[in-house]
């Protein structure tokens, strides 16, 4: 079965329990960008897919960085002495402050306040925060929580750890005819926020479920890596594997109800960004295309100047564009089952285009050949709309001289890629069309 094929029977409303079910899996657990949290989802992940988990230890130096301190964490709260929680971790994994180091102590309301974090205009809310690389440690709270706290003495506890151990990620490789590489990335440090980014893993290993089964042009590569200095650790690491990357996806926030959105690589015109840009437009939805900044997810890495690979990060509504973004209101009810089959569809789609993008020359170019001599005009079945194969039959004999990929026609006849894709194969059939070898 072919892309094509599997994107035409797909039961949306099935497919769409399937991802909401794996983000609902996924979300309670406690990540950051070490420790059992990422194993923890890997191993879920992998019920999935047979990914490779890789340890890399403490200390490693990977580019400019060092592989920090592997951080765990069972329990923290602050607490009445003798009484209840007034904060617990056990209610929210986002109430402690990502990294904070193991805290054992009394204090006053005054001592505790410059260690508490609230958003006061959401003030329901619990923010999301992290302090990775300055040790420190904190609670996040709503404002409300905040305000009921009396100024008393409270018992203090952070049970971390923050010791020598390991850098976590998952891996999964599904080889293709080439050694030509897809790679498709999604960050795996942060806890229970269900947008960012518990739906671009259920997005990626539901893709990699489907291209598992397919036999495919390129090999693709499945990164489920810890933010920045994950993606830092993996190029470190494979730095002679990078020119094989072709075409790469970065997922995140890919659940929620918002338009899809696409970040341009940092080269701007590669394939990858056309091929987006072209499904996106083909679509028919409310879309938007943003230019590169070095400022987002892991494209960052790969688009550093001394890789400037080519990858794009594909989105719904973009990080910090939506209220919830980094707090307690990225739940289960921001994550549409329909949002994610949409975001999986169109990464689908443009795995599709990507696999069968080629440059043709027209075998019969003087003249028109006579297509309604071989029944390819005015009796093309199995496509609702003549009129429109028929056109892109005449692109692609038009524009197939060796120098124009299907892309490119796509591009310039406004016909859709799929559409373009199977005139060129009918011309094929039909001798009036061949593939040149690159
Ligand atoms: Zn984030």
């Amino acid at each position: 079965m072919s892309l094509a094929e599997r994107l035409a029977v797909v039961d949306r409303e099935a497919l769409g329990r399937e991802l909401h079910d794996r983000v609902a899996e996924i979300y309670p657990i406690c990540r950051s960008i070490t420790g059992d949290g990422v194993r923890g989802t890997l191993a879920r992940l992998a019920k999935d897919v047979p990914l490779s988990v890789h340890e890399v230890p403490t200390g490693a130096q990977v580019l400019d960085w060092t592989v920090p301190r592997e951080w765990n964490i069972r329990d923290a709260y602050v607490r009445v002495p003798g009484g209840p929680r007034v904060i617990d971790f056990g209610q929210s994994n986002l109430h402690v402050v990502g990294y904070s180091v193991p805290v054992r102590a009394r204090m006053s309301l005054d001592e505790l306040r410059p260690h508490l974090f609230t958003i006061p205009d959401r003030p329901d809310w619990i923010p999301y925060r992290t302090s990775y690389y300055q040790e420190s440690w904190g609670f996040c709270l709503s404002q409300r929580q905040l305000e009921d706290l009396e100024a008393r003495e409270y018992e203090v506890c952070i049970d971390s750890s923050l010791e020598p151990g390991h850098l976590t990620y998952g891996e999964y490789c599904i080889p293709g005819a080439t050694e030509d590489e897809v790679l498709v990335s999604t960050h795996i440090c942060h806890p229970s926020l269900a947008n960012d980014n518990a739906a671009g893993l259920s997005v990626a290993v539901q893709l990699a479920k489907y291209l598992a089964d397919l036999s495919l042009r390129y090999t693709y590569r499945f990164l489920f890596i810890p933010g920045t200095i994950g993606a830092i650790t993996w190029l470190a690491l494979n730095e002679t594997r990078v020119p094989r990357i072709k075409h790469g996806l970065v997922l995140a926030c890919a659940g929620d109800a918002g338009r899809m959105t696409y970040k341009k690589s940092r080269v701007g015109t590669a394939e990858i960004d056309r091929t987006v840009s072209q499904i996106l437009r083909e679509s028919g939805q409310d879309h938007e295309i943003l230019p590169f900044s070095p400022y987002g997810y892991d494209e960052r890495q790969f688009c550093s100047p001394g890789f400037n690979l080519p990858v794009g990060c594909l989105m719904r509504t973009p990080w910090g564009r939506y209220p919830e973004y980094h707090t307690s209101a990225d739940g289960m009810d921001l994550v549409r089952p329909e949002a994610l089959v949409d975001s999986l569809l169109t990464t689908m789609r443009v795995c599709d285009a990507l696999e069968g993008n080629a440059t043709y020359v027209n075998l019969s170019p003087k003249g028109e050949p006579q297509l309604g001599r071989r029944g390819l005009y005015r009796s093309v079945g199995g496509f609702s709309d003549a009129g429109a194969i028929e056109m892109a039959l005449l692109w692609v004999l038009n524009l197939s001289d060796g120098s124009h990929s299907l892309l490119d026609i796509a591009e310039g006849s406004g016909c859709s890629f799929p559409t373009i894709r199977h005139a060129a194969e009918l011309l094929e059939e039909h001798a009036l069309l061949r593939k040149v070898i690159r």
